[in-house]
């Protein structure tokens, strides 16, 4: 029988992307790039909170997919010397589900709540005594002569992240002392990522191609990582394992990267402003309609991307597509001077 995890040609363990993802996830703040604000800031809480030997304040991280908040969870974990458990808010169905983990947590653990805003409403109260005052009920029996007892927890740091904290109930965010806001990374420090990433996969990789895997990441390190290893299979296959700017344009090429990083759902947006409302400016909710997506979702999560690498202007009026919309998408703008088009 074929061992899954042996790849008889190359005669090396196959390597899971998940093994691979794991392996690239910093584990100290100093490991970690970018998003310098919130991490001297939580170099100070955590250092405070080690030297009162008390739990971290709970904490929110809030921030667009694949910018580092479960590896942020982990490295504040490691650097508090603690334990740290991972759930996330759709997989507590009832309060028991979370009682079982919090029970198991020892003094100052971090649990980590991934997608905090999809708590079920009634787990997400049962949350509120175990930040407050680490104290949990827990319902015997049940039915009208159902007693309840009330257990004391240890003290932990309870660490929330979502992608939508727009859609976080009030007093929900007021029991978090730490609130961080995550940005997407500028083209530097994904550059000094996929530097990072290519040394530890021991692959030669030439600034230029870093630097070209980092404009098409979106600003986001997971997408630089994942671009990094399929750009890694082209430069073995087809190349001789380096990757320098030829390889990694062609393979970039060949995924269909686009040249910004735009993904297909940034594209659409654009294409609906410029090809339904001529460019704008038009209201979220009616590009939301016409695109037949949330517009919450538009706003945290799509919005700030095209917004921070010009591609919409937000208005009193609405939403504009900018001329580099235009040009990107190859639209012509009606007034559009020739010297933009290309
Ligand atoms: P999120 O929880 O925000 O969706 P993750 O923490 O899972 O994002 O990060 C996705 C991947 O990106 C991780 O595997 C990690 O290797 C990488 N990563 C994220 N932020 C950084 C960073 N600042 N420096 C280096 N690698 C990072």
């Amino acid at each position: 029988m074929e061992d899954e995890d042996f790849d008889i040609r190359s005669q090396q363990p196959r390597e899971s992307e998940k093994d691979i993802e794991k392996a690239l996830r910093p584990l100290a703040f100093d490991d970690f790039s970018g998003q310098d604000k919130i991490i001297s800031n939580l170099r100070v809480f955590v250092e405070a909170a080690r030297l009162r030997g008390e739990a971290l304040d709970h904490t929110l991280l809030h921030g667009p997919p694949g910018l580092g908040k479960t590896t942020l969870s982990n490295i504040v974990a490691n650097e508090l010397g603690v334990g740290f458990k991972v759930t996330s808010g759709p997989v507590l169905d009832k309060p028991g589900d979370l009682a079982g983990i919090l029970m198991s947590l020892e003094a100052h653990d971090v649990l980590f709540i991934d997608e905090i805003h999809r708590l079920h409403p009634i787990v997400e109260e049962y949350l509120y005594s175990a930040m407050e005052d680490y104290r949990i009920d827990i319902l015997l029996d049940k039915g009208p002569g159902a007693k309840s007892v009330q257990l004391t927890l240890q003290p932990f740091t309870l660490i929330g992240a979502t992608t939508r904290s727009g859609l976080l109930t009030a007093p929900l965010r007021a029991r978090f002392g730490i609130n961080c806001h995550l940005e997407y990374y500028d083209h530097e420090v994904l550059k000094r990522i996929v530097k990072r990433s290519a040394a530890l996969l021991r692959t030669g990789i030439s600034d230029e191609a870093a630097q070209e895997i980092a404009l098409r990441s979106r600003g986001t390190p997971r997408i630089s990582n994942s671009l990094l290893r399929r750009v890694r299979d082209f430069a073995m296959v087809k190349g001789n394992g380096f990757i320098d700017i030829d390889i990694s344009r062609h393979a970039l090429e060949a995924l269909n990267i686009d040249r910004y990083g735009l993904d297909e759902i940034d594209n659409r947006i654009l294409l609906t402003i410029i090809d339904k409302f001529k460019g704008g400016p038009v209201g979220l909710t009616t590009i939301a309609t016409a695109l037949g997506e949330d517009s919450g979702t538009l706003e945290e999560v799509y919005e700030p991307f095209l917004i921070k690498e010009g591609f919409l202007k937000r208005t009193p009026r609405g939403r504009e597509a900018t001329d580099l919309a235009y040009t990107h998408l190859k639209r012509r703008r009606p007034n559009m001077p020739d010297s933009l088009f290309d």
